[in-house]
């Protein structure tokens, strides 16, 4: 039988609190929540290790720092509702299930937005909700939204997300070139929005009206 705690348990020591991470609500989420169910089938072995993974379809589940520091990025205290675009695996969702109060994610891809949606059932995580659309145009029927977390890369910050962060508010997105993002955190409060970089990172692309409209294949 595979140790799958203690496989949880080096993943944060030494790939997320060694990195700097200190957020103890973001690790002890990170410690509980099965990343191995997320994973395709048959890679469950490598869910753990200190990389992204494929999942199908030509995307794929961050690598595990790269969602601590996202999530840390956040400041939940549990009360937000937040709006994640790009489910995927439905991973991050689950994370920010267990750290906020509801969370709204959009994902392209009927078929990953499914498996997402019964991974998280399973879980038993039900204060997430899915739907398959295009998450640069936001999800407005929810809106304001505490927190937005775009988990592909953006040429450029999609206007209806700065419309739909209320205020105060954080919204977290990689912005640069396909091959290469900043991680980019914008801040609302009283009116006026604040932005800073917190370093590179690899995403697959954000598809669609707001993002990058035509992907060279
Ligand atoms: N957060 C995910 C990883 C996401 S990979 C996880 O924890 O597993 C990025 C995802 O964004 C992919 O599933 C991709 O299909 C999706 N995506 C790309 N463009 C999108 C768009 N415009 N709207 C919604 N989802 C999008």
């Amino acid at each position: 039988m595979t140790d799958w705690e203690s496989l949880r348990r080096s993943m944060v020591d030494l790939q997320i609190a060694a990195r700097g991470i200190s957020d103890m609500r973001v690790l002890d989420t990170m410690l509980e929540v099965p990343r191995h169910l997320f994973v395709g089938r048959g890679m469950e072995a490598s869910a753990y290790g200190d990389h992204a993974l494929p999942i199908g379809e030509e995307q794929t589940i961050s690598q595990p720092y790269m969602v601590a520091i996202m999530t840390a990025a956040l400041h939940l205290t549990g009360e937000e509702k937040v709006l994640e675009i790009g489910t995927g695996s439905g991973y991050q969702a689950a994370i920010l299930s267990k750290l906020a109060d509801r969370v709204f994610s959009v994902e392209r891809i009927e078929s990953l937005a499914k498996r997402a949606r019964h991974t998280l059932e399973t879980l038993g995580l039900l204060n997430v909700s899915i739907v398959v659309g295009d998450g640069t145009i936001g999800w407005k029927e929810f809106a304001p939204y505490d927190r937005i977390l775009v988990t592909a890369g953006s040429p450029a910050v999609p206007t209806s997300l700065i419309e739909q962060l209320a205020d105060p508010g954080i919204l977290v997105i990689p912005v640069g070139s396909m091959a290469m993002q900043q991680l980019r955190i914008i801040e609302k409060r009283d009116g006026v929005v604040k932005e800073h970089d917190e370093g590179g990172c690899t995403f697959v692309p954000l598809l669609g009206k707001d993002g990058w409209e035509h992907r060279a294949r």
